[in-house]
């Protein structure tokens, strides 16, 4: 079963049970007066778990208008065509460079599997296309009005290529996707979400000052909830991710091989997370949501095609 938590009105913010564990993939619900919106659904995997949250808040799933994705990584919107079946009424509203995938999912899932190899359908399940005409393709710079509310897209690149934000500008509330790092509750740190293909340091960085200009009162993350103290904590996830960032560069300088840097990020990151008082059940939920072989993959193929020269 998920979990639902009501954040204001006609907002609830829906834990995905994934792989068994909570408060690693989070959903977003946005109910207004005629329409009802859906921020990153999640896999295939937790859609039994999405439609049950949604019949529990009393939404009809053939009610949803809307499903906007901050961007299409798997954990975020590998269920959306699937989804599109019980909820045959909905657009999809995605930035134009991630349209493409979720129209045509092969690249997607080729992609997926060099990093998940034969835990895909465990992970993920079936990830089936979206048909074109459910697609509403975004920019950032746009200006939404749904579910009662006046959503500023931004586009916002680093953790991907395509990824976008939704700032509802009257309630400061800001949807923040994977651009605002991995912070689980019931510990205070920030890890960088890192994954290949796209990954870029300084376009990142730029999307968190971007982000910090808004001056939201609240972040929420997909992994996971509300993040209060945006200024700071922003600070702090750019830290991570340049200092995890200059960890690779210089294995990579000392031409050590894949596996050893996933060993070094290890050895070198994992004492602040159990410094903070983290136990192995968190370690493990951190690790759901964002694996250190998928972090070490998306910095080395960063400095590699980025900054050939450095390597
Ligand atoms: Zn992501």
């Amino acid at each position: 079963m998920a979990t639902i938590t009501k954040l204001s009105p006609g907002l609830w913010h829906i834990s995905l049970p994934f792989q068994g564990e909570h408060d690693v993939i989070g959903a977003y619900v946005l109910a207004g007066k005629d329409e009802v919106a859906l921020i990153d659904p999640g896999p295939a995997t937790t859609i039994d778990a999405l439609i049950a949250s949604l019949e529990e808040i009393e939404i009809n799933p053939q009610k949803v208008t809307h499903i906007l994705l901050t961007h299409i990584h798997l954990d975020h919107a590998g269920g959306v065509g699937s989804l599109l079946h019980h909820m045959p009424d909905a657009r999809v509203l995605v930035h134009s460079k991630g349209a493409p995938h979720i129209e045509d999912p092969a690249k997607l899932i080729t992609s997926a599997t060099r990093i998940y190899k034969d835990q895909m359908e465990e992970l993920w399940g079936k990830i089936e296309p979206v048909p074109v005409e459910h697609i509403q393709i975004l920019e950032g710079g746009d200006t939404l009005n749904i579910a009662g509310r006046r959503l500023e897209v931004h586009y916002t690149p680093g953790h991907a290529s395509h990824h976008i934000v939704f700032f509802d500008v009257h309630s400061g509330e800001l949807f923040a996707g994977d651009v605002a790092g991995v912070r689980l509750p019931q510990v205070d740190y920030v890890r960088p979400p890192t994954p290949p293909p796209d990954l870029d340091i300084e376009a990142w960085s730029s999307s968190i000052d971007l982000l910090k200009k808004l001056h939201p009162d609240v972040l929420y993350l997909a992994h996971f909830g509300p993040i209060h103290g945006v200024i700071p904590y922003l600070e702090r996830l750019r830290a991570q991710i340049f200092a995890w960032g200059d960890i690779v560069l210089q294995a990579l300088q000392e031409k050590k091989t894949e596996s050893e840097i996933v060993q070094l990020l290890i050895t070198k990151t994992k004492p602040e997370l159990q410094r903070k008082g983290a136990k192995a059940d968190l370690m493990k939920r951190y690790d759901l949501a964002t694996n250190y072989e998928m972090t070490a993959q998306g910095y080395i193929r960063y400095w590699k095609k980025v900054h050939p020269d450095q390597v």
